[in-house]
């Protein structure tokens, strides 16, 4: 399995989906091997937690590969040709780049970049979460575009897309009522499996803040210990996003 080039949807999750099925070949002794080609320098995020749970519990069935950027697949002949090197395989989880829905496309929000090509995602305003080619269009989730030049994108977790979701209400109730819209900044939470049997699960939380100049900054902290315990936080998580529901 490949990952793909950040920024794509919930970073953390390519390496849950590999532990899961490594937990899966494990426990029903199938004789498999996971080669997760990541086009990164580092597993990133929660690079500790991730390897400590790849070479601990799955030493004999998973293979992290770094600097593999996907250069040609023959689908056919079953190779795979990456910037760290080649590779044959029997079955594959290929995800190409990631980019906004059609829709964002459809309606010329996709931003530019310094080379003018097109940056896959929407162009907004990053305290506001308006379009910058218009002041009445919103933009909330994963299509959401450049924030940062410390970190680049918020993580496109349903958390973040959550989070705006609610702050992009109260923007526009500001804005209705005529009073001034003060910037309100998301956080995010992550919560991912690593191991089936006993449950354990690691978390990467993100904190957002504004320097003197405007500019948003991120802090993200990593919990790398796999526990139980994270797997009831989770529940609680996301027993607590749904009853935004009710
Ligand atoms: C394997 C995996 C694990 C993940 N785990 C987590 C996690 O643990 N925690 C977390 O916070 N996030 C997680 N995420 C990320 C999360 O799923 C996304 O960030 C979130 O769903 C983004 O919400 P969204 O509303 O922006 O987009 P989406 O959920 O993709 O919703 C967009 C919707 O718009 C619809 N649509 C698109 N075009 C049109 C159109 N033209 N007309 C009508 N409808 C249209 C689509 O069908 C879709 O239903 C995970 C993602 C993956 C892939």
């Amino acid at each position: 399995m490949n990952l793909p080039p950040p920024p794509h949807r919930c970073p953390p999750s390519p390496y849950e989906r590999a532990c899961l099925m490594a937990w899966h070949i494990k426990s029903t002794k199938i004789p498999g091997k996971i080669i997760i080609l990541d086009p990164k320098p580092n597993i990133a995020p929660i690079g500790e937690g991730y390897r400590a749970a790849f070479e601990e519990l799955y030493p004999d069935i998973i293979t992290h590969v770094p600097n593999a950027a996907i250069k040609e697949v023959d689908p056919f002949n079953k190779r795979i040709k990456t910037t760290a090197g080649d590779f044959e395989f029997d079955d594959a989880v290929l995800m190409p780049p990631h980019q906004a829905a059609d829709m964002i496309w459809y309606a010329d929000l996709i931003g530019t970049g310094p080379d003018g090509k097109p940056t896959g995602w929407a162009d907004i305003h990053p305290r506001l979460f308006t379009a910058n080619t218009d002041e009445d269009v919103y933009v909330v989730g994963d299509a959401m575009g450049f924030i940062s030049d410390q970190f680049g994108h918020y993580p496109k977790s349903a958390h973040v897309a959550n989070a705006v979701g609610k702050i992009v209400a109260q923007n526009i109730a500001e804005r209705v009522a005529g009073k001034e819209v003060v910037a309100v900044l998301p956080d995010n939470l992550c919560y991912m499996m690593v191991n089936g049997d006993p449950q354990e699960e690691i978390s990467v939380k993100f904190e957002y803040e504004l320097d003197p100049t405007g500019k948003v900054l991120q802090t993200q902290i990593d919990m790398d210990v796999r526990t139980s315990d994270l797997v009831a936080d989770d529940f609680n998580w996301i027993k607590s996003r749904f009853n935004d529901f009710l």
